[in-house]
């Protein structure tokens, strides 16, 4: 006779995928992860597609590519240890819980067993990324392209929920003839439309490394061409209850790269 399982979270099919990567609870942790929510386009990911996905990480190189790869693997082992605990009632772990427990194993594995493993996306994160992800934190991705040999740029953002479940995503062609000039504009673009939402506690994601180190440096070392701009930025944030800025890589980024490249096919 076939029994079908019901997660003990929220009462849907309990398959491997559900409770990995599909279960709202599931989704939280990732959420929080220095990976973001990116790799979690939608609800019915299949666990060995996910898997399978991992080979991209090949061109961030050897060694970033294995550490992300120990990272997830942490991660999946942290989120089927507290459904265990859960299900035997031992234990019933908050996902902030679970993102500091995996974080912590992958630092010691990495110390002992990886040289001393860089944490990906976290290179000048600050406060960590992993900081408890409090019910109604937006976090948004901003992205901007430029292809100079068709003279065309365009921007984009998604904003999603701690569950996240996407919110808002905006993409347009733009006219800027700077990256950084682009990346900061989106920056600004996003973070006027989460003040118009009246969004209060945000994370803001971008892979310019550059625009991240400006801002957290109160925006003194910041270029002539950008500075009013990122000051836009900096006063912006006070709009806020709560803010931070991280840098991520451009591959955890790729939703949003991909959503400001469609915009530069449209004409
Ligand atoms: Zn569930």
């Amino acid at each position: 006779m076939f029994m079908q399982i019901h997660c003990v979270r929220c009462g849907e099919c309990e398959t491997i995928s559900h409770v990995l990567l599909g279960c709202s609870y599931a989704r939280a942790v990732w959420f929080g992860s220095p990976l973001g929510s990116n790799y979690l386009l939608n609800a019915n990911l299949d666990f060995s597609d996910w898997v399978s996905a991992w080979k991209s990480f090949s061109t961030l190189g050897k060694k970033e590519s294995k550490s992300l790869i120990t990272l997830c693997s942490f991660f999946y082992w942290h989120i089927w240890l507290s459904r265990n605990d859960l299900v035997f009632g031992r234990k019933t772990w908050q996902p902030n819980e679970v993102i500091s427990a995996a974080l912590r194993a992958f630092h010691e594995y990495s110390v002992v067993h990886m040289a001393g493993l860089s944490t990906p996306g976290t290179s000048v994160a600050s406060p960590p990324q992993w900081v408890v992800l409090v019910v109604g934190t937006v976090k948004c991705n901003c992205d901007a392209s430029f292809s100079a040999s068709f003279n065309k740029a365009s921007m984009g953002f998604v904003c999603r929920d701690h569950n996240s479940l996407p919110l808002k995503g905006f993409s347009c062609p733009s006219s800027f003839s700077d990256i950084m000039v682009g990346e900061t504009l989106v920056v600004r673009l996003a973070m006027q439309e989460m003040v118009a939402n009246g969004f209060e506690r945000v994370v803001i994601e971008s892979d310019s490394k550059s625009l991240i180190t400006y801002i957290e440096n109160g925006g003194g070392a910041a270029p002539f061409h950008v500075k009013t701009l990122v000051d836009d930025i900096i006063y912006l944030s006070l709009s806020f209850v709560s803010c931070s800025f991280v840098c991520i890589s451009r591959e955890i980024n790729s939703v949003t790269d991909s959503l400001a490249r469609r915009a530069l096919s449209h004409d």
